[in-house]
């Protein structure tokens, strides 16, 4: 059993050590089953500490750096009955030619960057994944090819702060020069995600805009609408410039879906900028949003500033968020009903002729087919009805 733990917020670190539970039962009825716990958690010293004390059960731990000794790890666990610890706080690294099992067979995520160097006041990440470090773009071309022989249709360039890419390798190379050659490489659909707004540039919203198959859907997250919050979070950049560089996206890109991430009750939020937070979704009615109470992570600035507001101020705030931008999301679906959208089949659903898939907007949608489809294929779909998550449709044969 491999536990990849997330270290984000507080909830993420309760789930790990519930599954622990049931982890140290398991091992009660099958004795040589290994468990090894891995990922973000394992980068904060004091939970390798609360795992070697209290749950010594636990046969591998092994930090985000070197995920890749994982096998080598495994094999000796296997021979010797002790706990193995292997955890580099040294971030220099980036793993290539690492065997991966995909789950899907036609859409793939690719790491294009570890890392992140912004070190905005709230967030464990810089910390647990350590510098900002760029692949090469020969690695990343490389297995975009092998994907596309392979039959993938669909790659997403993954990273914390994608846009950020190439910064700490090249003077001249950045993520806008990396999203065209993926792009001339021919593969239906190119993604990219996350955008971190300090690092977006105009020549990767006109690549973006140049290319049919550079999707039209960014990711970016906005986090507060007060530009007072944002100094406080250290995220560099003010409501009017977030805004202005959300209008050249929709200027300058047809039909781009923007969706974000929003914090409420961070410390010193009050009330009226938490209204700022709801007008400035008013304007943008984002397509998607992921909504968050403030988490406070040991270690980060945001633990030492002072925050006044109750926790149930702090709920009470996330639920009005989640109605304003719930409402957007199903009027903005609406607006496609009647429509056809290309769609990339991804699966077959539990009912029968039904498939599901995503549009170029990364909308889900659910659709029926008289005709059988192949998974991987792209197919217009008429949308009949809109959901507030998710549209359905028909195929339009
Ligand atoms: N690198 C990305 C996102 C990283 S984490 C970016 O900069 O946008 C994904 C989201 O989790 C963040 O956008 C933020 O909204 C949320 N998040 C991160 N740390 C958090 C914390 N301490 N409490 C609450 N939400 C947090
Ligand atoms: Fe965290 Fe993203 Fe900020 Fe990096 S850019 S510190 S990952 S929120």
């Amino acid at each position: 059993v491999v536990l990849n733990t997330c270290a984000i917020r507080e909830n993420a670190n309760d789930k790990v050590y519930g599954y622990l539970g049931r982890c140290k039962h398991l091992k009660k009825i099958k004795k040589d089953l290994i468990i090894c716990i891995s990922g973000c958690l394992m980068q904060e010293p004091h939970e390798i500490e609360e795992i070697k004390n209290r749950h010594q059960y636990i046969d591998i731990i092994v930090g985000t750096h070197n995920l890749s000794d994982l096998p080598q790890m495994i094999i000796e666990a296997n021979e010797k009955n002790m706990q193995k610890i292997e955890v580099f706080s040294n971030s220099d690294i980036v793993f290539e030619n690492v065997k991966y099992n995909r789950d899907s067979k036609i859409s793939a995520w690719i790491n294009i960057i570890y890392g992140c160097d912004k070190f905005c006041t709230y967030c464990i990440v810089p910390y647990t994944r350590g510098k900002q470090r760029s692949r090469k773009s020969s690695d990343i071309m490389h297995e975009v090819e092998d994907l596309i022989k392979k039959g993938y249709k669909e790659i997403t360039l993954l990273g914390q702060n994608v846009n950020a890419y190439g910064k700490d390798l090249y003077d001249d190379y950045n993520l806008a020069n990396l999203l065209e050659d993926v792009a001339k490489l021919g593969i239906p659909r190119v993604r990219f995600t996350t955008s971190h707004p300090w690092d977006f540039t105009d020549s990767m919203i006109e690549v973006i805009a140049k290319y049919p198959n550079i999707m039209p859907h960014v990711h970016l997250p906005v986090q507060s609408g007060s530009s007072k919050v944002l100094k406080l979070m250290g995220r560099r950049y003010t409501r009017e410039s977030y805004l202005e560089l959300f209008n050249k996206i929709k200027k300058i890109v047809p039909g781009v879906s923007i969706s974000t991430d929003i914090i409420v009750g961070f410390p010193g939020e009050d009330e009226d900028d938490f209204k700022e937070t709801l007008s400035l979704v008013e304007y943008c009615k984002y397509d998607n949003a992921f909504t968050f109470v403030f988490s406070v992570r040991s270690g980060t600035p945001a633990e030492k500033l002072k925050d006044n507001t109750p926790l149930k101020e702090k709920e009470d705030r996330l639920q009005r968020l989640n109605e304003v931008v719930n409402k957007y999301f199903l009027e903005n679906n609406k607006k496609l009903e009647g429509t056809t959208l290309d769609v990339l089949v991804e699966g077959v659903s539990s009912k029968k002729n039904m498939y599901y898939g995503y549009s170029e907007t990364n909308k889900l949608i659910n659709f029926s087919s008289r005709e059988e489809l192949e998974i991987g294929s792209i197919v217009p779909v008429k949308i009949t009805s809109a959901k507030t998550w998710s549209l359905d449709g028909e195929l339009n044969g």
